[in-house]
């Protein structure tokens, strides 16, 4: 399944230009992480993260939209990644579908550990944080849902069971 951007910056603003790197191999990320940390690299690195339509991993600094790094186009996943560098080896520690942009399913982690795999890197056991997201019927808020409790933050209300954060009619 694709995921269109359902976040609240315009495509327009954020512009359609691909803002993420790709990363085919493990020096790919280690050449990201050595270059987040100046003249001292650190221990561990949080990158943004999609998958394409194509099945191709981009991260981008954790500070950009995921909308930004991937050009405002569908993307397969979305998230952040966590990436340590030991040795010379680089390790993913984290992975979470955190994506406010894109409220991606829990179910995408198969996509995001096979892109993992295709770029040389370990997947971790799954998503950490696994997020839940869905639209409050009432307001329209997207909503993250936290500890298992769906009630909208904006107005009260109770958040469906089934997701629906992509079925939104535009
Ligand atoms: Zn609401």
């Amino acid at each position: 399944m694709l995921y269109r951007y359902v976040g609240s910056c315009g495509i327009a603003r954020c512009g359609s230009d691909v803002r993420g790197t790709p990363v085919t191999a493990p020096a790919d990320a280690a050449k990201w992480i050595t270059s987040a940390g100046g003249s001292r690299t650190p221990a561990e690195v949080t990158v943004t993260f999609v998958v394409t339509a194509e099945g191709a991993l981009l991260v981008a600094d954790r500070h950009s939209e995921h909308v930004a790094c991937a050009g405002g186009r569908p993307v397969r996943a979305a998230g952040e990644l966590c990436l340590a560098l030991e040795g010379g080896r680089v390790t993913v520690t984290r992975v979470s579908n955190q994506s406010t942009g894109y409220c991606p399913e829990p179910e995408t982690w198969a996509v995001v550990a096979a892109a993992l795999r295709a770029a040389g890197l370990e997947p971790p056991d799954g998503f950490d944080p696994r997020c839940e997201f869905r639209r409050c019927e009432a307001c329209g808020a997207l909503n993250l849902v936290k500890c298992g409790v769906f009630e909208c933050a904006g107005c009260g209300a109770d958040l469906p069971c089934e997701y629906n954060a992509q079925t939104a009619a535009e």
